[in-house]
């Protein structure tokens, strides 16, 4: 009897191994390809409860097989591959259940697109943390990456929107995780099944190991690596949470099966300051002053972006309708008048100020630009379309840039780095000088508000030295990372990519601390194996990421 029809029998939902399906769930975004033994579509959480009680079941006869979640499957990091079995969520578990005031309760599989009219429709809110994927992810890995976007700067990342869990533990059974107080701590703990030992197993580590957790906690505003240990406590609240282990742990602890997420009202009146610096000593004073006005979103693109955007500037017009393009066609004269002149800046950095009116949105931008007035730089004011013209370009020069270069792949390695923005006149150089060692076409955009960098090079896979750039400069930007006390992913997560390197940036305590999370949460190893705990030893951490390449 062969996997499939071992598991058909035990699930409602679909229970798929054709080569089509197997081809298709082998990659996500990211630069890797692993092939699945098999793709089952669960219809609820006994489904799943099924599905952890075979696995065990095998991997008590000494079969390695093992339960990776997929929802859209758009991570960067490798995330959701395996070449065990795959449970997608989008197919049949992508139900809203509930519209609050305040808050949705969504199943994994519903797209954020869909997810997002139906809060609009219902109450005029939104989940502010929607990554730039907003077309594309779904909600369960959403929170699975602990995603952060354009709006974080602001409204934080999913971590701070994830009221309550119902999760599907690694024994089989089901449970709904939600900040609890010390009584309802204790009662809980009392109990005798596995989620009590959970409860107990973190408690206790996390009791034990206060200071080093403290000495760990990442300095920078955002962070997806490793576990997050430490907001479990919840000091001001004096709860104990522990959804916020489970929000980034890509599935590696626990399979979310249902999820309660805070929604917010979003200013709807816009106003944007525009920023043109080729000096970078001074970008941490422009970032200070012009968060000191409460920008919405604080964002950047660099000079290559730039000459793309001017580039292919025929392709932005086309997207919009006839009076739309013309108007925008002129609002890119600029820009082609900067190219022309060789005056094209290192970074552009865009500030949105959102307020309850126009006029407000407009002064906070004015003001921002006033305090900026004495610094060696060229600012303007954006409203309405010329607004658009630069989140046209921060948004989509990068997906242009892939359809016009052929042979070439996005390649996300270094994708989404954080320094603290005080860092930047020393960190900037020394990351550009390793750069520029490597021939590789590359874009920088970000989230310069709070220091997250998304570098994504162009290479062709198939080509031995650029498999070797990857290998080599990937520990390099992240030794460099490191030295500045930074993250070395601040949204997309550990995934195959960063999970060998995650002892950069944290201790050897506390990678113990993180193999012990994972065993007490699944201590048979049944969900997502290689994923947030990293294989120590013989160097053997780096084959790993050379061994799951893809070859085209
Ligand atoms: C063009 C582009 C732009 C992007 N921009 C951003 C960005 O701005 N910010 C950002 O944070 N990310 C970004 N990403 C990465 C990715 O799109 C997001 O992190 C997104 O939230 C992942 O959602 P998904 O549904 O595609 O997850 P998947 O790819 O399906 O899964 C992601 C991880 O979550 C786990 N998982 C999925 N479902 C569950 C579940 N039900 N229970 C437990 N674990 C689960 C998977 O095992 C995997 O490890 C971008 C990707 C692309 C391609």
């Amino acid at each position: 009897m062969n996997l499939r029809e071992a598991v058909a029998p035990l699930v409602k939902g679909d229970v798929v191994d054709d080569p089509e399906t197997l081809k298709i769930l082998s990659h996500d975004t990211s630069i890797f390809e692993r092939k699945p033994a098999l793709v089952v579509y669960p219809k609820n959480a006994e489904d799943i409860s099924a599905l952890v009680r075979f696995a065990l079941a095998r991997r008590e006869q000494g079969e390695d097989v093992t339960l990776t979640a997929r929802s859209a499957g758009t991570d960067m990091s490798g995330g959701p591959l395996t070449d065990s079995i795959v449970v997608g969520f989008t197919k049949y578990m992508n139900r809203i259940r509930e519209l609050g005031e305040d808050f949705a309760v969504a199943e994994p599989g519903v797209y954020y697109r869909d997810f997002e009219k139906a809060t609009l429709a219902a109450n005029g809110k939104i989940l502010p943390p929607y990554p730039a994927s907003r077309e594309l992810a779904a909600i369960g890995g959403m929170i699975a990456n602990n995603c952060g976007g354009e709006l974080t700067l602001r409204y934080g990342k999913m971590n701070r929107y994830v009221r309550e869990l119902d999760v599907v533990l690694s024994d089989g059974s089901t449970a709904t995780l939600r900040p609890l107080s010390k009584d309802e701590l204790a009662k809980k703990e009392s109990e005798q099944n596995f989620e009590a030992s959970i409860y107990r197993g973190i408690r206790e580590l996390i009791e034990k190991n206060r200071n080093e957790i403290e000495a760990a906690r990442p300095s920078v505003s955002k962070n997806s690596a490793g576990y997050f240990l430490w907001d479990v406590w919840n000091e001001a609240r004096d709860t104990f949470d522990l959804t916020q282990l489970i929000t980034g742990s890509q599935g590696t602890l626990a399979l979310v099966t249902r999820a309660k997420l805070g929604l917010e009202k979003l200013e709807h009146h816009r106003g944007m300051l525009v920023v043109f610096l080729s000096d970078l000593d001074i970008l941490p004073e422009i970032v200070r002053r012009v968060r000191a006005f409460e920008p919405e979103s604080f964002e950047s693109y660099d000079d290559n972006t730039f000459k793309l955007a001017v580039r292919f500037a025929g392709d932005f017009l086309k997207q919009m309708g006839f009076l739309d393009s013309i108007r925008l066609g002129f609002a890119f004269l600029p820009e082609l008048g900067m190219t022309l002149s060789g005056g094209v800046p290192k970074l552009v950095l865009l500030a949105e100020f959102a307020e309850t009116s126009d006029e407000l949105a407009r002064e906070k931008a004015k003001s921002a630009q006033a305090a900026l007035e004495d610094l060696p730089i060229k600012t303007r004011l954006a409203f309405g379309t010329m607004g658009e013209k630069y989140w046209k370009i921060r948004r989509e020069s990068f997906a242009l840039l892939r359809k016009h270069i052929h042979g070439l792949h996005a390649a996300p390695f270094i994708d989404d780095i954080v320094v603290h923005p005080d860092d930047y006149p020393r960190f900037l150089p020394q990351l550009n000088e390793l750069l520029s060692k490597y021939n590789i076409m590359y874009t920088v955009a970000g989230h310069i508000g709070d220091g997250n960098f998304h570098i994504i090079p162009l290479v062709d896979l198939k080509r031995p030295e650029h498999r070797k750039t990857i290998l080599e400069l990937t520990p390099k930007v992240y030794e460099l990372v490191a030295r500045y006390k930074g993250s070395i992913t601040g949204e997309h997560n550990d995934g195959l990519i960063r999970t060998p390197y995650l002892p950069l940036m944290f201790s050897p305590r506390m990678i113990e601390l993180f193999a012990e999370v994972k065993r007490i949460f699944d201590p048979n190893g049944v969900f997502n194996p290689g994923k947030k705990v990293p294989v120590l030893g013989d160097g053997g951490t780096v084959k790993d990421v050379a061994g799951f390449m893809m070859n085209e």
